[in-house]
């Protein structure tokens, strides 16, 4: 079965690892876990000074593998003050062009994550935004989106942070815009913006819920979801693994394999695209690799696998890759 992954990553090169040396690694990764062709995101601007590095380096190696490889750039937001946008809106509107022109296949924002939501200092809905998504909206570009995080890294949140996530600086203060906050700004946006050919990392971090993740889905017919981990995600399904298939089953033309490999220069684990892959379709428990700093240590250290059937697979491994591509 062909498999392809909408959410990796590379680079950057470090002090220990140069750009070719990355670029063996995702490729053999890439290989030894099956996959056929990956699309390769690149975040942008907002305080990060490597962004145009990033994508040049993303840009070469798709070149390098024309046909195999994805390039979804981000927005470098070059001059970006957040206390005087006049005019603004048309500038990431010809940050989108570049991008276009420069051969990316999508686009991936961040500026959804409470960090750079932050840094943004104006709201997901601001109509510094719009022309930038009625952009996207008329060109059907693709776009992969990530908003919030798992609601559990917020202080104000109940429950504890989990222990995978713990002491990595990934929790938030006050200081940061609440979950619910974000979550409505981008609602906002979906609904003003019905057209945007999207899909939402993470699984949206709506695997605690499903009914509410299904009505999400049903509310945005436009809107797809990928599932790379957050592990939240498959610890959460393994609590109702016959919901979890179910819906799975149900929603199979709206979700996308993903696993975020590649990550951080390529720290994420060699095992990482196989254990997403058991998940989906094995049956019983399927194990988090130790070796991946993103997921463990924890408590749990295994989790259900969904045990999907064949046409189920097909289109989250690789139809709904190219439908989405395909705008
Ligand atoms: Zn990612």
């Amino acid at each position: 079965m062909k498999k392809f992954d909408i959410h990796t990553h590379f680079g950057p090169a470090t002090a220990s690892h140069s750009i070719e040396e990355l670029y063996r690694k995702l490729l053999g990764d890439m290989n030894n876990s099956e996959v056929d062709k990956f699309a390769i995101m690149v975040s942008g601007g907002l305080g990060n000074e490597t962004c145009r590095e990033r994508l040049e380096n993303a840009l070469w190696f798709k070149e390098q593998q024309l046909g195999r490889v994805y390039v979804f750039g981000g927005l470098f937001f070059e001059g970006y003050d957040a206390t005087n946008l006049d005019g603004y809106g048309g500038k990431l509107v010809a940050e989108l062009e570049e991008l276009m022109a420069l051969g990316c296949d999508g686009l991936k924002i961040l500026f959804g994550k409470p960090g750079l939501r932050k840094a943004l200092g104006v709201s997901l809905d601001d109509s510094v935004l719009t022309p930038l998504f009625n952009k996207l909206e008329e060109t059907n570009f693709p776009v992969l989106w990530h908003i919030a995080d798992p609601a559990e890294f917020w202080d104000s949140d109940p429950r504890p942070v989990p222990q995978w996530a713990d002491g990595k600086g990934w929790t938030y203060d006050d200081s940061y815009p609440a979950y619910e906050l974000i979550k409505a700004e981008a609602e906002n946006v979906f609904n003003r913006h019905p057209k945007l050919n999207l899909v939402l990392p993470h699984f949206y971090f709506m695997s605690e819920d499903l009914v509410a993740a299904a009505e999400f889905l049903e509310r945005h017919p436009n809107i797809s979801i990928d599932t790379a981990p957050g592990v939240e995600m498959c610890h959460n399904c393994s609590t109702k693994v016959d919901a979890a298939r179910e819906f799975f089953i149900k929603y199979d033309s709206r979700i996308l394999f993903g696993t975020d490999c590649g990550m951080d220069s390529h720290t994420t684990s060699l095992k990482r695209s196989k254990m997403v892959q058991g998940w989906l379709e094995e049956d019983g428990d399927v194990m988090v690799p130790a070796d991946d700093i993103y997921m463990m240590p924890d408590t749990k250290d295994r989790f259900n696998g969904l045990n999907l059937p064949e046409e189920s697979l097909r289109k989250i491994y690789s139809e709904n890759f190219g439908d989405f591509i395909a705008g």
